[in-house]
This record gives structure tokens, C-alpha cells and sequence, in this order.
């Protein structure tokens, strides 16, 4: 369970990205998030794990306080907390095996990472995790030589080394055309039915919201404007959270 106790950011320029943000996440819930650009979902998501230090409130996993968590302490929570990214974020100079092996770091020595040598089960374990996600054939392909849709899914194996309990993406599919989405999409689904992965993923589109999320929570100003299923975004619903001028753009 992940609760979120009335989180407020207040970044440097004193701008307020979050006010008051209160939420209970249950173990296995896929929850999208969406609004506006600059309505707050990546800062929410970076103040989970502290990528982001919020200003006030607290966040609580599996009943520890993140918030308050030393360094050492922070450093195990981060290890089963798996993130991605809408820009992938790979070393696209590097393999892609060796991309995913670096999901691991939290676990291995880092001095085998520095010489790029992961001791034999972790390039298995890294072989199993792009096998989940259909591209084991890519394993000795340059990163930046993949789609984009074939990077994120080395995003999302590199995330599974951590063996997450909680994955954060911050909008995975925004840079990927429709047809790819969905089937970036459909991992990050399987993942959280058959691991019960708890899934926390901001998104551009209601749609993908409504054909992928158990639960949509909607951010508007820094405020939590919507919290429910997707089918109760209605017309109304949908004009409130992105504006009155909005157009629904549905893909499918
Ligand atoms: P979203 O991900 O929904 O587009 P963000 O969380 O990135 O929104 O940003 C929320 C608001 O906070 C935006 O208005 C953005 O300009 C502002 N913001 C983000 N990062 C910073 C920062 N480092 N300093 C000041 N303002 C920021
Ligand atoms: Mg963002």
C-alpha cells in the first residue's frame, strides 16, 4: 500500500506544482494519471521515491515513511521501486544487455558494472527480463539502434532487474505513435496481472487511461481534481480536467 499524506511542492522559484495531494494506493492497482502538461503528474511521481524532495506531507510504502528514510533506508526502498521514462533514458551507445544489467545496480557490486562484467546469473536474470518483453533476439543490438517502442521495453526489462513492487512510469508512451503504444501498454499491463506489480503511470490520453487503468486520478493545478474509475469520466468530467476548450482525441 503507498499512501500519499497531503503532499505539497513548493519548487525553488516558489512556484506550487503540488497542494495538498492525498491518496491511498493498494498493493496491485494499475492507476493512471493525467492532466494538463504542468498540471503536476511527473512531480508527483519523482516526490514518491525522492527523485523530487517534497516540501511538506509524507509518503508511507508498505508502511515505512519514504519522507523520513536515511539515506541507506531510501536506497533499499529505490531498489523496488522500478521507473520509466517517456525519453527511455537508455545509454544508447551501450547494449542493450547491458542496459537492462544496469537495472541491477542496486543489487550487485557496482565495481562489475564499472568494468561491464555482471557475474553470469544477472545476465540470465537480464535475458528472462527481455524475454518478458518480446525483444530477447535484441540482446546484442546497440540501444540506440531499437524503435522507440522496442526501447522502452528495455526501459521496462531494465526496471524489472529491480524485481519492483511499485513501478512509476512518467508518460512511457508519449513519444510512441498509437499501434505502439498499445503494445507498450500491454506490457506494463501483463506485468501488473501476472506479478501483481502495483503500477502508477502518467499518460496523455483518457483513452489509453480507460483501456489500461483500474483507477484514474486526475491532476489539475497542482490538485487532485478526479479520483476514480475511468468509465466515470464523463463529457462533463473531461471538460473539468483538461478545460473547456478541450477536444477529446480518442485512439485506439
Ligand atoms: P506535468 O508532468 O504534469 O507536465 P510537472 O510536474 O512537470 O507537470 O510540472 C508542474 C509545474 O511545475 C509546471 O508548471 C512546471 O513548469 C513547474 N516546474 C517543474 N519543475 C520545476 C522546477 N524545477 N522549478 C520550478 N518550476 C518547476
Ligand atoms: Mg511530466
Amino acid at each position: 500500500m503507498l499512501v500519499i499524506e497531503n503532499i505539497t511542492k513548493v519548487y525553488d522559484n516558489g512556484f506550487v506544482a503540488l497542494k495538498g495531494i492525498n491518496l491511498e494506493i493498494p498493493d496491485g492497482q494499475f492507476v493512471a494519471i493525467i492532466g494538463l502538461s504542468g498540471s503536476g503528474k511527473s512531480t508527483l511521481l519523482r516526490c514518491i521515491n525522492r527523485l523530487i524532495e517534497p516540501t511538506s506531507g509524507r509518503i508511507i510504502w508498505n508502511g515505512v515513511d519514504v519522507t523520513a528514510a536515511s539515506d541507506e533506508e531510501l536506497r533499499l526502498i529505490r531498489r523496488r521501486i522500478g521507473m520509466i521514462f517517456q525519453q527511455f533514458n537508455l545509454v544508447k551507445r551501450s547494449s542493450v544487455l547491458n542496459n537492462v544489467m544496469s537495472g541491477r545496480l542496486g543489487y550487485v557490486n557496482p565495481l562489475f558494472s564499472l568494468v561491464n562484467h555482471f557475474p553470469g546469473q544477472e545476465r540470465k536474470r537480464a535475458m528472462a527480463a527481455l524475454e518478458r518483453v518480446g525483444i530477447a533476439d535484441k540482446a546484442h543490438n546497440r540501444a540506440g539502434n531499437l524503435s522507440g517502442g522496442q526501447q522502452q521495453r528495455v526501459g521496462i526489462a531494465r526496471a524489472l532487474m529491480q524485481d519492483p513492487e511499485l513501478m512509476l512510469a512518467d508518460e512511457p508512451v508519449a513519444s510512441l505513435d498509437p499501434a505502439t503504444s498499445h503494445s507498450v501498454m500491454k506490457y506494463l499491463q501483463e506485468l501488473n496481472k501476472q506479478d501483481g506489480i502495483s503500477i502508477l503511470c502518467s499518460l496523455h490520453f483518457l483513452s489509453l487511461a480507460r483501456a489500461y487503468a483500474d483507477r484514474v486520478i486526475a491532476l489539475k493545478d497542482g490538485k487532485l481534481e478526479f479520483d476514480g474509475l475511468p468509465k466515470d469520466i464523463d463529457e462533463d468530467r473531461f471538460r473539468q480536467i483538461y478545460g473547456e476548450d478541450a477536444v477529446q482525441v480518442e485512439i485506439h
